[in-house]
């Protein structure tokens, strides 16, 4: 029997790394996408080759469609990942009176273009298939909006909606579609945060961590009694209820 396969978008660091070791150490094999740190991503193959898993690095630009429809394109004619997590974002904050076009566009181009781009790919075949997962990772800054972050906010609310949507869809065709949206994870993302005057700001007064992000994104791929659809998982201590 296959292996069930997982593929990570937006792998290579972080909270991607931090669910790919764990869909590892789940049973599933992994595509690992990132976009191009690749000594980064040689080393999370490298642990979880080291306990016994497969990894295959699966370099490309989610916000580049061609690129994705031809690499991705060509491995899901092999193998249709049975859970794809879409994790890969990126944040160029500034305060709207002075955002820039390129800071607004290619947020909007990673962060949601992306998800169409890559889910594009896959789920023709998980509809075929009738089965398949697809977990977005949302924000808290996508729930509630975060002043100085209109671009990536807008993003991550529209990543909500796609998922709602897409939920409403293919429900039927037993695909379990779901959001999770962290607050603030302790990664490269939000090392240079001020971590005083945040910190107040969550009742659980510290940040996450990408495993507790990844431990919410396992649940929603592996439980076999899956009655939740459509729905935005917030890991954030408390930061916004
Ligand atoms: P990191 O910046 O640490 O890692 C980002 C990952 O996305 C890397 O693997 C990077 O690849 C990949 N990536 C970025 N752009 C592209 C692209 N165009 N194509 C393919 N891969 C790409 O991010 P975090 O781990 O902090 O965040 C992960 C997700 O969680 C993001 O969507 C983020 O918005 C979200 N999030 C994070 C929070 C936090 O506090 N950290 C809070 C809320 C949400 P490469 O290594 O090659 O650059």
């Amino acid at each position: 029997m296959n292996r069930k396969l997982a593929l990570v978008v937006g792998g290579s660091r972080g909270i991607g790394e931090a669910i790919a070791l764990r869909l590892s150490k789940s049973g599933f094999d992994i595509w690992l996408n990132y976009r191009s740190n690749h000594e980064a991503a040689e080393s999370v193959k490298l642990k979880i080759e080291k306990n016994e898993g497969d990894c295959e690095l699966l370099p490309f630009d989610i916000s580049d469609f061609d690129m994705v429809s031809d690499i991705l394109g060509s491995k899901v004619k092999q193998q249709v990942p049975d859970v794809v997590v879409f994790n890969a974002g990126i944040a160029r904050d500034n305060l709207m009176v002075f955002m820039t076009k390129d800071e607004w566009s290619s947020v909007i181009k990673t962060n949601l273009d992306g998800f169409y781009n890559v889910i594009k790919c896959v789920l023709f075949d998980m509809i075929s298939r009738k089965c398949g997962r697809i977990i977005a990772i949302s924000s808290t800054s996508g729930e509630t909006g975060q002043a100085g972050q209109v671009n990536y906010s807008a993003s991550k609310a529209g990543l909500i909606g796609a998922v709602k949507a897409l939920a409403r869809e293919v429900g039927k065709k037993k695909i379990i579609v779901n959001a999770v949206s962290p607050g603030v994870i302790e990664t490269e993302m939000t090392a240079d945060l001020p971590k005083d005057k945040i910190l107040p700001l969550i009742p659980l007064n510290r940040y996450g961590t990408p495993e507790e992000v990844a431990s919410v994104v396992n649940f929603l791929a592996c439980e076999e009694n899956m009655y939740i659809q459509g729905q935005v998982i917030s890991v954030n201590g408390g930061l916004a209820t």
